[in-house]
This record gives C-alpha cells, sequence and structure tokens, in this order.
C-alpha cells in the first residue's frame, strides 16, 4: 500500500508525495494544500452529518412540504400526500418518479452509507471491492441529488393552479433539503480507502 512505502497522494492536485515524517503536518509542495494519508477524523464526521440527516429525514415526509391557497380553500401537502394526488389523478409514471427520488433514493443513500460505516469499524474485510463500488454508486448518486429538490419544485407546479393561487414553501421542504444537502457532505467525508486498510492489516 502506498501508505506502506510512505507515499501519499494531494487531494487537490493529486501529486504524490513522499511523506518523510507522518507525525508532523506536511504540505503539497507544487498547490500548498495540506497532506493527509486519511481523511482526518472520517468516521466521527460522516457519522455525526448521517445521523444528522437521519433524524431530518422524518420531518422532511411528516411535516408538510408546501402549502397552497386559493380562492376555493388552503391545503398542506407532505411528500406522500403529493404522491397520492398525481396517483389518484392519472399521473402513474410521475408518482413513481417522485416516489423513488424524493423517498426510495434518500433512504437507500442513509442505509449504504450505515453500512459502509458499520463495515470500517468492525473491520470487516468481507467484499472490499463490492463495498467499494458501492461508495463510487453513492457519490454518482451524490452528483444528481438535487433532482429531488427539482422533483419538489415539478410537484409544486402540477399541484392545481388556478387563477388566483398561492404556493409557499413548507417546513419540510427545508428539512428535505438538508437531508439531500447533509448526506452530499457525509459521502464526501467518507474516505473508501478505509475498507482496504482493514483488509491489509488483517492479511
Ligand atoms: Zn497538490
Amino acid at each position: 500500500m502506498a501508505r506502506q512505502l510512505g507515499l501519499v497522494a494531494c487531494h487537490v492536485c493529486a501529486l504524490v508525495c513522499h511523506l518523510t515524517d507522518p507525525s508532523r503536518s506536511a504540505h503539497c509542495p507544487r498547490c500548498a494544500a495540506k497532506l493527509h494519508r486519511r481523511k482526518p477524523q472520517s468516521v466521527a464526521r460522516t457519522w455525526a452529518l448521517l445521523l444528522t440527516a437521519c433524524v431530518l429525514y422524518v420531518p422532511a415526509n411528516w411535516l408538510p412540504i408546501m402549502h397552497t391557497g386559493s380562492l376555493f380553500g388552503a391545503q398542506s401537502d407532505t411528500i406522500i400526500s403529493g404522491i397520492r394526488y398525481l396517483w389518484e389523478s392519472g399521473a402513474y409514471d410521475l408518482a413513481v418518479i417522485v416516489f423513488i427520488a424524493s423517498i426510495v433514493v434518500p433512504l437507500a443513500k442513509l442505509i449504504a452509507l450505515s453500512l459502509l460505516l458499520i463495515s470500517v469499524q468492525i473491520h470487516w474485510t468481507w467484499q472490499p471491492l463490492q463495498r467499494t463500488r458501492l461508495y463510487r454508486a453513492l457519490e454518482l448518486v451524490g452528483k444528481w441529488s438535487m433532482l429531488d429538490i427539482y422533483v419538489v419544485a415539478l410537484l409544486a407546479t402540477l399541484v392545481h393552479f388556478q387563477a388566483v393561487a398561492s404556493i409557499t414553501v413548507g417546513s419540510g421542504a427545508i428539512a428535505f433539503g438538508a437531508v439531500v444537502v447533509l448526506t452530499m457532505l457525509a459521502a464526501l467525508s467518507f474516505d473508501p480507502r478505509l475498507i482496504w486498510d482493514t483488509t491489509e492489516t488483517d492479511g
């Protein structure tokens, strides 16, 4: 491993540098970025972000994501009631897209990251390649995470629009946005090289 050879790649410019004394902080000779062999406190930081996202996932689905008001009355919608509304009004394909993007994908991301963290903490040596692939898939999904937000915006525009109508964002949408951002940050702070560290030390 690069770590055993005293080599470390710069996180900014990818220059491979030689770390002579790992206890002292070193900087990249090319771009002056701080060098570290593994992301500092990766597991603790990822857990903190992930647990906050898990807590906020509850109000994101429980609280209304929008309030619509018109001459005919006011209405508050959660993500689930919005999906049910789309399904009942015959927009089955859209209901499925909203369900996958705003319920299935965020939940799958939370579960997958928790599994990766637990596997690193208990020094699991099983299928490191598959787990690394799972992390790459998470990173890939992270790039499309804002899709969830667009779906909510789409949902807002699709709600019955009368001539005089108003739409305001509910507190559920803020919690939902926070879940998306926190999961992205959690995936970023996780160091996938930790998966391979345990397989090396355990032979
Ligand atoms: Zn550099």
